[in-house]
């Protein structure tokens, strides 16, 4: 079809529109369809109606083009997705491999190491590590994005959970100079999920914190609210700037030191695991006054 279709089927629009306004907003009446003017009202409706009948294909054709063209690209996005899902999958055995044996090597197993040995050695793991944790996170995010990743449905104590998380990150956060508090209430706020996938949940707000916190602390709290939970994680860190908060929960979006540790997978898999629980995460937050991470979990009555 060519533009001269499109064309004339807009213009065509205009001769109906005009007499549609003449007759319902400017005389309200049907008396003006009187003579001369019921001439020109004819010719009107039959150039317009010519007019989308010779666009009413040239539509079709579009919308059929733009339905392909969405068929070809979702195409190539579950076969880049099962790319990476496949890369990171081949990946994971020799890292494992790799970890294994600097692991050993660094325990002596493979006898004691040498004094201009043991500084390589443990960049090494430390990037072994890095690698890992990326390839972990490329698969949970083909996962989720295939609607793949499984999802345990059992009781859970968050109290439990968060108590492991701020445990696993007080080492660090005293090495680093911060204090890492915790309010927890004393009933047990139990929600239904998957623990493991939780504990990544915090374990990624916690983790954050703690890096990019350089003076003050960080603290946890856990409150219950109406058929929720609430798990608030606040920082004294940098804060990030208004104009970068609506991104941060993107795939690959970092802000701030680009010198940090990260790839920016950590908080769009975290917002992923708490959709899949039915709650939501968000951030507030501004530059130079900390940031606050806040998780909403419903507290899902078992069906009797
Ligand atoms: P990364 O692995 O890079 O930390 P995330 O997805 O977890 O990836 O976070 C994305 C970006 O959000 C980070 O690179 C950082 O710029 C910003 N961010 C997340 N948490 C904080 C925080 N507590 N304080 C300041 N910036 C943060």
């Amino acid at each position: 079809m060519s533009r001269f279709n499109l064309a004339f089927s807009l213009m065509s629009v205009i001769p109906l529109l005009t007499c549609c306004y003449l007759i319902t907003v400017r005389f309200f009446s049907i008396t003006i369809l009187k003579g001369l003017n019921g001439i020109y009202f004819l010719m009107a409706l039959i150039v317009a109606l010519l007019g989308l009948l010779a666009g009413h294909e040239l539509i079709r054709d579009m919308i059929k083009r733009l339905v392909d063209a969405n068929t070809k690209l979702a195409q190539l996005n579950d076969q880049q997705a099962a790319f990476v899902g496949n890369v990171a999958h081949e990946l994971r055995s020799p890292l494992a491999i790799f970890k294994g044996t600097m692991d050993n090597l660094a325990d002596g197993l493979h006898g004691p190491l040498g004094p201009g040995q043991q500084e390589p050695l443990a960049v090494c793991q430390q990037e072994v590590h890095r690698l890992t944790r990326l390839v972990s996170d490329l698969l949970d995010l083909t996962r989720i994005e295939a609607g793949k990743m499984p999802l345990a449905q059992r009781p859970v104590v968050l109290q439990d959970i968060l108590g492991t998380v701020v445990h696993a990150f007080s080492a660090l956060a005293k090495e680093r100079g911060l204090t890492l508090t915790v309010d927890l209430p004393e009933a047990p706020a139990i929600i239904q999920g998957d623990p493991d996938r939780l504990h990544q949940v915090f374990a990624n707000l916690l983790g954050n914190a703690v890096k990019f916190t350089k003076v003050g602390g960080v603290h946890v709290q856990l409150t219950t609210v109406p058929d929720a939970v609430q798990v608030e994680v606040a920082d004294t860190g940098p804060g990030i700037p208004q104009e970068d908060l609506g991104r941060i929960f993107d795939k690959f979006e970092r802000v701030g030191d680009p010198l940090e540790e990260g790839a920016g997978l950590g908080l769009p898999i975290a917002r992923d695991i708490v959709e899949l629980h039915q709650g939501k995460v968000w951030v507030e937050s501004a530059l130079e006054h900390g940031s606050r991470f806040i998780v909403m979990l419903p507290v899902r009555r078992e069906t009797p």
